[in-house]
C-alpha cells in the first residue's frame, strides 16, 4: 500500500490545529504508520525545500518551517500521496476549497499549516529523510478490512 510523508507546520501546532487535521485523516481511512513531534534543523528544512532554493519565498519558507515543532506521520492507503494533496487544498490558503484543510483552516499564503509529498517517488525520500525504519509500525490486514474490499487480489 503507498506510503506519503506530511508534516503539520508550527502554525498547526501553536494553532492547536494537529487534532483537527489527524483525525481527518483517520476517518478517511488512512493508516498512520509513524508519528513523532519534532523541532526540525535550519539546516534540514532548507535540505527539504531544495527544490525552493533562490525563489523569493525561500528564506521566509525556512524561518517559518524552523519556528517551532512540527508534527511529522507517515500515512499509508490507497494512492495515499494523491489523496493527501487532494484533502490538503492549494498551496495558499485563499484559493482552497471549503473542505480540504487549508480551504477550512487557513488565509495566508505561506503560514498554510501542512506539507505533504507532491509524487510518489518524493514521498519515498522524504519518508526516509524523517523517519528511521524502526520507526515505522505494521498494520494487520484486520484493521483496514472495513476500509478496503479486500477480497479481491488487491484492495478495492
Ligand atoms: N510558499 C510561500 N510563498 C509562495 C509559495 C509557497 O511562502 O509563493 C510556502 C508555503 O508554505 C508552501 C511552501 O512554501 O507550502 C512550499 O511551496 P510549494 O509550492 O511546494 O507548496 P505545497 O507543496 O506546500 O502546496
Ligand atoms: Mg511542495
Amino acid at each position: 500500500m503507498e506510503r506519503t510523508l506530511v508534516f503539520l507546520k508550527p502554525d498547526a501546532v501553536r494553532r492547536a490545529l494537529v487534532g483537527d487535521i489527524i483525525l481527518r485523516f483517520e476517518r478517511k481511512g488512512f493508516s498512520i504508520v509513524g508519528l513523532k513531534m519534532v523541532q526540525l534543523s535550519e539546516e534540514f528544512v532548507r535540505g527539504h525545500y531544495a527544490q525552493h532554493r533562490g525563489k523569493d519565498f525561500y528564506e521566509p519558507l525556512v524561518r517559518y518551517v524552523v519556528s517551532g515543532p512540527v508534527v511529522a506521520m507517515v500515512l499509508e492507503g490507497k494512492n495515499a500521496v494523491s489523496v493527501v494533496r487532494k484533502m490538503m487544498g492549494e498551496t495558499f490558503g485563499c484559493d482552497s476549497a471549503p473542505g480540504t484543510i487549508r480551504g477550512d483552516l487557513a488565509l495566508s499564503n505561506r503560514f498554510n499549516l501542512i506539507h505533504g509529498s507532491d509524487t510518489v517517488e518524493t514521498a519515498e525520500r522524504e519518508v526516509r529523510a524523517f523517519f528511521s525504519e524502526d520507526e515505522l509500525v505494521r498494520y494487520d490486514e484486520d484493521a483496514t478490512r472495513w476500509i478496503y474490499d479486500q477480497s479481491a487480489s488487491e484492495p478495492v
